[in-house]
Formats: structure tokens, sequence, C-alpha cells
């Protein structure tokens, strides 16, 4: 997958998750508004409703009563009670519709009140809804209006009888049917009065469940969002970037001719495809130092018996030359043997190196005066030093510091140290040398005055075959190979080797050595 598709789609999952949340928040805000809106206002008209009817119940019956005692004439109060029963009549339709009808909603009110109940209806399967009174409501209505439509016509039916006088018919009518009706619809009325009191309350209830739960549900979701966020922000990046600390090991790698590179994590993405190209690239830098290698070894090979036999074709006519040589023919044999011997110390080295190569050296331990074998060093190089005229100043923590090691190969280690440092140096300058005893190790420091290492090139010095650009400015002879061959001898031992350098001021190597074998096994001192 490309890496602007991960992106995208991550993004959009964040996207989507907060508007998932925003909607579920919406829904909650919506409920609450419609419960408030059409609930309480239903309620409301409801119970004012029925306290009117109430009334008017009250009225019809004083209306009727009246018709039984002595006074106006039967036409006038006849024409009351049909007033009040008109009254009653049309407050109970007003009553019925407040009751049963439901308050209109708009469609998306509708529409979120289905996916309420639809998404909490799993969660809360046993909660009593308002609605569940409806339905009581609903049939004492019912034996309301059965019970009002007797009452309209045995009411007729009275007033008819005290038209045509009938006094006593209407009097049996009133007192074995209409008194009891009458008791019956007051209590009707009052159970139909209570329940839309229960109902109110439970449609409070509600509201009030719906506004806690509103609150809860807006820290929810934004505790939700937040940690959804952080976790897919950290998946996000971490997917992304985990090829790249093996991309950089693999680069620093290469950086320390270190070719053999895989890189086990390989995103399908971009990063994936360099990580591959890397890993490609490095298998033909491999293949080409390889063949470098080769050609090199056997090259130096070649070279040197014919350099032998310069070096003894030299010699002969040196000797056969004797005291009759003149003195520019003893420059040209001087020449001759100089570059012979560089010649054949540059091919040493290489081969060295060659034979160091990836840790393969092989170490012959034996016991080590450590201060003679600097001063032998020192022997060694005196023609170099004195040429330079500078001055070696030595110091030692001991006469004699003893200890276990391949003498041949510190010995290398310390001539390369040491010419390097005369090499790096001006005429005439100081180079102070110091072996310590440091229990369990030995410390050389060797520090001169010379022109320094250029600070960012510090790193790459122990490289095979780097030279650093000060070699190339002063135009110093060399191959590069030195610092290798140091590194591999001073690892082999299980030591470590430090450089310390100022441009213009001068450097220091400071080479710490385990004393014996068994302190390089154990490996302990380099923790
Ligand atoms: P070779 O040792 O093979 O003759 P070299 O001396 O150039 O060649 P190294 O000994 O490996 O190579 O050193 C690597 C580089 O480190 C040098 O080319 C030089 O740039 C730098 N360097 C090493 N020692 C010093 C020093 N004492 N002062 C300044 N630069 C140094
Ligand atoms: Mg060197």
């Amino acid at each position: 997958m490309k890496l602007k598709t991960k992106l995208f789609l991550s993004y959009f999952v964040l996207i989507l998750l907060s508007g998932i949340s925003l909607f579920w928040l919406i829904i909650e805000i919506r409920q609450l508004t419609t419960s408030l809106r059409t609930h309480v206002s239903q309620d409301v008209r409801s119970i004012i409703a029925i306290s009117r009817q109430l009334q008017s119940l009250e009225d019809l019956n004083a209306a009727y009563i009246l018709l039984f005692i002595p006074g106006k004439s039967i036409d006038q109060k006849g024409a009351k009670l049909e007033t009040t029963l008109d009254r009653f009549e049309k407050n109970w339709r007003q009553l019925k519709t407040a009751m049963l009808t439901p308050f209109p909603k708009a469609w998306y009110d509708r529409f979120f009140d289905r996916l309420y109940r639809f998404v909490y209806g799993w969660f809360d399967p046993l909660r009593v809804s308002p609605d569940e009174y409806g339905k009581e409501i609903r049939t004492l209505s019912e034996r309301v209006e059965s019970i009002w439509r007797e009452i309209d016509t045995n009411m007729a039916k009275s007033l008819r009888y005290l038209r045509e006088n009938r006094q006593a018919d209407a009097r049996y009518l009133r007192d074995a049917r209409i008194k009891r009706e009458l008791q019956k619809l007051r209590q009707l009325l009052a159970d139909l009065n209570r329940q839309l009191g229960r109902r109110g309350i439970a449609k409070s209830t509600e509201m009030a469940r719906i506004a806690q739960k509103s609150q809860w549900v807006i820290i929810a979701a934004a505790v939700l969002m937040v940690v959804l966020s952080i976790i897919v922000a950290f998946i996000v990046s971490k997917r992304l970037t985990r090829p790249i600390p093996a991309l950089k090991d693999a680069v620093n790698k290469v950086a320390i001719q270190n070719f053999d590179i895989h890189i086990k994590e390989k995103s399908n993405d971009e990063i994936g495809e360099l990580a591959q190209a890397f890993e490609q690239m490095s298998r033909r830098l491999k293949e080409t130092e390889a063949y470098k290698s080769a050609m090199l070894s056997q090259f130096t090979h070649e070279m040197k018996s014919p350099l032998g036999s310069v070096k003894q074709a030299t010699h002969l006519l040196e000797t056969a030359l004797g005291e009759n040589a003149s003195q520019e023919q003893k420059r040209f044999l001087a020449i001759i043997k100089g570059n012979n011997e560089n010649l054949q110390k540059m091919i040493t080295n290489i081969l060295h190196s060659a034979s160091y190569e990836s840790g393969r050296v092989k170490l012959n331990y034996k016991p080590v005066e450590f201060v003679r074998l600097v001063k032998e060093v020192l022997i060694y190089l005196s023609p170099m030093i004195k040429g330079k005229n500078i001055d070696v100043r030595m110091q030692f923590s001991k006469e004699k510091i003893t200890g276990e090691a391949d003498e041949d190969k510190i010995k290398e280690v310390v001539q390369n140290l040491v010419s390097n440092a005369v090499k790096f140096s001006d005429k005439g300058t100081t180079i102070d040398i110091s072996v310590r005893e440091k229990f369990p190790l030995i410390i050389f420091d060797i520090r001169d005055r010379g022109i320094g290492i250029p600070a960012k090139e510090i790193p790459y010095v122990f490289e095979r075959m780097y030279r650093a650009a000060n070699a190339k400015t002063i135009s110093v002879k060399g191959t590069g190979l030195g610092l290798y061959i140091v590194s591999q001898i001073v690892r082999a031992h299980g030591g470590k080797i430090d450089v310390q350098s100022r441009e213009g001021q001068g450097t220091r190597f400071r080479l710490t050595l385990p004393r014996s074998k068994r302190i390089a096994e154990e490996g302990e001192w380099l923790q």
C-alpha cells in the first residue's frame, strides 16, 4: 500500500470515529429536546383538560338535580341541562385529543426516536416506557365514553318524562340509574386523572434519565475519542516508521564498509521499496568490494617477489660499485632503496589488512613487557622521528609494566599510532607517549601537536582505506589502512581505542588493553 494511501486511511479512520461520536451526541440531544417538546406539552394539556372535565361533570350533576327542584319552568331547566351536556361533550373531545393523539413530530424527530430506541433497547430492555401508561389511559377513556353515552341517553329520557309529567318514572330513572352512573363516571375520571399524573411523572423521570445519560455520553465520547485517537496515532506512527531504524542501521553499516545488509521488516510501501533497493545496492557493493580485495591481494602477492628482486639487485649493485660509486650514483641508489622500502611496507599493510578482514585476527598470546615494547618501536622509527626533528617524551607509571598479549601485533599497533603522530606533525614539535597500569588494564596515550583531524571525520578514521582531508591537504603518503589494522588488533585483544582531536592543535589516541587473556575473555571491564 502506498504511503499516501496509508496516511489517508488513518486520517479517515480518525475522522470517521469523531463523526460517529458526534452523531451519537446529536441523537442524545435531539431525543432530549423532542421529549421536552412533545411530552411536556401533551401532559400539561391533558391535565388542564381533565380538571376542566371534572368541573363540567359537577356542573352537569347540579343541572340535573335542579330538574327535580320546584321553581323555574321545566323548559328553562331543560335548556340549562342540555347546554351542560353539550359542554361536557365538547370538553371530553378536547381531553381525548390531548390524551390520546400523539404530539405531531417532524420526520427527523421520528427517525431519531426510532434510532434511539433501537440503540438503547439493547442495553435496557426492562425499562418501562411512559407509553405503557398510554394503553391504560386508552381503556379508561373507552369506559368513560360508554358510560357517558348511557348518562346522555338516560338524562335525555328523564327530561322527556318530566316534560310529559311522568314524575315517578323520572325519579325512578334518577335513583335507579343516573345517580350510580354519575358516581361511576366521577370515579373513572378520577382514575384517568391519576393515570395521567403517573404518566407525567414517568415522562419527567425519563427526561431526567436522558439528560443525565447525555452528560455521560458527552464524557464517554470525549474520553473514547481521546483514547482512540492516541491508539490510532500510535499504531500509525509505529507502522509507518517501523522500517526506518533498520534502514538507519543499514546506512550506518554501509558507511563503515559492512555490506552484509538484511532488513527484516520491509513494509509494503515506498519505505519498503527503499529498503529493498538499499539491500540490492549493498549486495552489489559487497560483490565489488570482494572483487577489489581479491584483485588487490593477488596484485600485491605478485608484487612481492619482483620487489624482493629489486631490493636484492640494488644491494648487489651497491656492493659491486663499492667505494667507486659517484655521488650521483649513490643518490640514485638511495632513491631506489627508499621507494622500494615504501612499496614493501605498503604491500605488507595491504596483505595484513586483508587477513584481518572481518575480525579474523589470530593472536599468539605471550608475556609482554610493554615499556620495552614501546622503546623498541621508537628505536625502529627513530630515522623518521629524527628526520622531522621531533622530540618524543615518554612517561611510564612503572619501570616494568607486564602483561599478556600478542607482542608483534601490539608492536604493529604502537608503530602505526606513533608513525601517524610523526607523519601528521610539523617539524620540531613534541610527541608525548605514556604507558600506565590501571588494574586490570594497561593504558597507552599517544599525543601529538600536529594538524589534527577534522571533527566530522573523526568517526571514520578507523575504517578501511579511509584517509581524512588533512592527509590529502598536506599530501602525506599512506594507504589509510594503518588505523583499520590497529582497530582490528585491538578488538581481537578485547581492548578499545579512542581518539580525541582538534584541528590545528593535535591528536590523542588512547589505547586501552586488558592485562591478560583471561581478563579480555571476561570482558567485564568494558562495561
Ligand atoms: P597508512 O597508515 O596506511 O600509511 P594513513 O596513515 O593515512 O595511511 P591511517 O593510519 O589509517 O592511514 O589513518 C587514517 C587517517 O586518519 C589519516 O589519513 C589521517 O587523515 C588521520 N590521522 C590518523 N592519525 C592522525 C594523527 N595523529 N593526526 C592527524 N590525523 C591523523
Ligand atoms: Mg597510518
